[in-house]
């Protein structure tokens, strides 16, 4: 009889626990650890960002679904993970035993990293959470009220790029259907070497169908951009070092 616990409820840690759950017999425990209480599918943020979804159509609350698969659920932070004793220390003070403990906590936004950027304390919007993206599109709501130029794009560090290229279509899209994209210029800042590189050397011709597509919509584009600070309080802007940015 064993104790599995899976630590955190994202895209892999829910998959996990559900794998875990059907592969092993009733008398083995499965606990998830996670941090919020609900699941959030970060690949729509790009359209909470714009309107074109809610946080209800993109969440759903961990609990009744995990309680009916049997799999115990706690809803706390984790702030040590202590191996040598099979042991997690929660924020609450509590502390949760295993036997196989599986990590899942994907990805640490670094704000900190570059001054004067996130949506927190900063001067930039992210979409990188659902609770970003909302705030992401209320900074949407004053653009509409009050066009002016947008950056979007992906700061030094980060290590998914092609959230980037999404949400800047998508709000080259928003912006066209409420009539004032030719109010908003746009441009593409990326620490990329070149356009469609994505992290990974580009993918077939990602270079090629990026750039053209960019043209397209009238995009400008600055690649392999080195972004050190973002100094004016009155551009707000937005980014983040793991995923995509956007800097008004
Ligand atoms: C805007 C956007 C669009 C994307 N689109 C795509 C796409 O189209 N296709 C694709 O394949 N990928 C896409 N990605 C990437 C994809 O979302 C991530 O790769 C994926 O979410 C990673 O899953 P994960 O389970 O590792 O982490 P996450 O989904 O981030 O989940 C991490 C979990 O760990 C919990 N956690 C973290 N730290 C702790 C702690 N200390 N204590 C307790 N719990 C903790 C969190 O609360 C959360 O439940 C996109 C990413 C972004 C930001």
């Amino acid at each position: 009889m064993a104790h599995i616990v899976i630590l955190g409820a994202g895209i892999g840690g829910l998959p996990a626990a559900y794998e875990v759950r059907q592969e092993l017999g009733k008398e083995h425990k499965v606990t998830v650890v996670t941090a919020d209480t609900y699941f959030q599918f970060i690949p729509s943020n790009p359209w909470v960002a714009v309107g074109w979804r809610n946080r209800d159509d993109i969440t759903f609350p961990l609990a009744p679904y995990l309680e009916r698969k049997g799999i115990d659920l706690i809803s706390q932070r984790v702030d040590k993970i202590v191996p040598t004793e099979n042991r997690l220390e929660l924020a609450n003070g509590e502390t949760v035993t295993y036997d196989y403990l599986i990590i899942t906590t994907g990805a640490k936004l670094m704000f900190s990293a570059i001054e004067g950027s996130g949506p927190h304390g900063g001067y930039t919007q992210s979409i990188c959470t659902v609770d970003h993206a909302e705030h992401c599109y209320e900074n949407f709501k004053q653009l509409l009220d009050k066009p002016g130029p947008v950056i979007v794009g992906a700061m030094p560090g980060a290590s998914c790029y092609g959230p980037a290229y999404e949400y800047v279509f998508i709000l080259d899209t928003a912006l066209r259907k409420k009539k004032i994209r030719n109010k908003v210029p746009i441009t593409f800042v990326t620490a990329e070497p070149y356009i469609g590189h994505l992290g990974l050397g580009g993918v077939g011709d990602s270079n090629g169908m990026l750039e053209s597509e960019l043209r397209a919509h009238d995009i400008k584009w600055i690649t392999n951009a080195k972004t050190t600070k973002v100094l004016t309080a009155m551009a707000k802007s937005s980014n983040n070092t793991n995923c995509p940015s956007i800097t008004r």
